[in-house]
């Protein structure tokens, strides 16, 4: 086992890596900006290392910071979190030539999964089914027009280094066509410095449905079940469920094996989720996140699997605590993302909390970094809590949810938490009736009262 972990990150994610590594008794650092000296998880952490100023690309992002706080310290591993570096191959390939653990998948892994037409190439081989599309890059307009007459419209222009919903585009016929293109083009070349973009058949009614696995990188992999992220605004989750209220026990198990199969065969090491949209009874894979999601939380919950202490003891080798037969499902949970913005226009609103009180009792768990007096930085994600609720059913978790959001007090900034309230009150959310754009048309009826 590890003696030392650095934590490349910040915020909530942080703090849940270095509970679990307080629970395995392995010393934590963390690392952070200038702009983060008063946070919990520098304050929580056995030692902390400051490692540059608040822009993250010279901070949070700056390698070789990182890694010589990993040499200052003496850290034998790093958890990179989600966002930042937890998909970047170069860090993983830089910390093995240092002689410290990425504690996630091969560098290897990462970059298959990182490039999404070859993560799609790769799902396809091994027998995940794929959104019928291009089959790799597109070019140009007349090989556009092609993939769209045989898929029908509409069609999604996606680029192949996205994220965070960025650089994709819909086109609704042929004469839009064009202008998707060069857009969806220039938006990834921007973001992510790469233009390169494939197609994808639009889907009309899809839910966001995402298996996460575990594997040992020996061969061995297991599924735990699903998360249900389709409620969605601009492609980024806002509400999380597990189960999903649309699969059955038969489908779930179906669908798990199918990637804890293809996990086998490649031999993944660690924590991923292969993400799909789902339709008419139909999974289609459209990507897979090789690291923790922001959303494990909800699978801890229906599991009882601390998935960080899974991953820390299968990067120092330890292999797998559990075989599948192992894996059982206990009720429901849903995690709601409390985001420092307004509810209602989703400006993000940095500042001073004045007063926090978050909600507690039976099947209510909040991850967060805030704290009473806590002045959230305007530079990073306006995540700032997670409120985790689980429940026998469906019904129950929802009912303790609405109770666990009354008792939530955030003073001082503006958060997500009346959207939730709202959501609950809504009979479609209640019934579980909903796909990924069911969000932004109850937005923007909402606006238009
Ligand atoms: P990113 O990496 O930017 O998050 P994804 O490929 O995971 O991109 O897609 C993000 C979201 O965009 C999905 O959850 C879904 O809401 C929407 N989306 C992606 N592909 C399609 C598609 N073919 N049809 C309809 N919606 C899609």
């Amino acid at each position: 086992m590890f003696s030392k972990v650095l934590i490349a990150n910040r915020g909530e994610i942080a703090l849940r890596v270095l509970r679990a590594c307080k629970e395995l008794g392995i010393k934590t650092v963390a690392v952070h900006s200038t702009a983060d000296q008063d946070a919990m998880h520098v304050r929580l952490a056995d030692e902390s290392v400051c490692i540059g100023p608040p822009p993250s690309r010279d901070s949070y992002l700056n390698i070789h910071q990182i890694v010589a706080a990993c040499e200052i310290t003496g850290a034998d591993a790093v958890h990179p979190g989600y966002g930042f570096l937890s998909e970047n191959a170069k860090f993983a390939d830089i910390l093995d030539a240092h002689g410290i653990t990425f504690i996630g998948p091969t560098a290897d892994h990462i970059r298959l999964m990182g490039d999404k037409i070859t993560a799609k190439k790769t799902a396809v081989s091994l027998g995940i089914p794929c959104v019928p599309g291009s089959d790799g890059e597109v070019f140009d307009v007349e090989q556009a027009v092609k993939v769209a007459e045989e898929t029908g419209y509409p069609v999604l222009i996606k680029a192949t280094s996205g994220g965070g919903g960025k650089g994709m585009k819909v086109a609704y016929n042929a004469e839009e066509l064009p202008q998707a293109l060069s857009t969806a083009r220039s938006e990834a070349l921007a973001n992510f410095g790469n233009d390169a973009v494939y197609m994808e058949k639009y889907l009309g009614r899809p839910r966001h449905i995402e298996i996460q696995i575990m594997g040992d990188g020996e061969g061995n992999a297991v599924h735990l079940g699903e998360r249900d992220c389709s409620l969605q605004r601009r492609h980024q989750k806002v509400w999380e469920e597990a189960n999903s209220p649309s699969l059955n026990e038969n489908q779930r198990m179906e669908i798990g094996e199918i990637c804890a199969a293809a996990m086998r065969k490649l031999k993944y090491r660690g924590a991923g989720t292969v993400e799909f949209l789902y339709e008419n009874g139909e999974f289609f894979f459209i990507e897979m996140n090789t690291r923790l999601q922001v959303e494990h939380t909800i699978t801890e919950a229906i599991t009882g699997i601390d998935l960080v202490n899974e991953q820390i003891r299968i990067a120092s080798g330890g292999g797998l605590s559990m075989t599948q037969e192992d894996i059982r499902f206990h009720g429901h949970a849903i995690e709601c993302r409390i985001n420092a913005e307004d509810p209602v226009s989703f400006i993000p609103s940095p500042g001073t909390i004045t007063h926090y009180h978050p909600p507690g009792g039976l099947g209510v768990r909040v991850d967060s970094g805030v704290y009473q007096g806590y002045k959230i930085p305007p530079f990073y994600d306006s995540l700032i809590g997670k409120l985790i609720v689980h429940g026998r059913t469906r019904v129950e978790c929802m009912m303790r949810l609405r109770r666990a959001l009354d008792e939530f007090v955030v003073d001082g900034i503006n958060t997500t938490i009346p959207l939730f309230r709202d959501l609950l009150a809504n009979p479609d959310i209640a019934n579980g009736d909903y796909d990924i754009h069911w969000l932004e048309k109850f937005l923007a009826a909402k606006a238009k009262k």
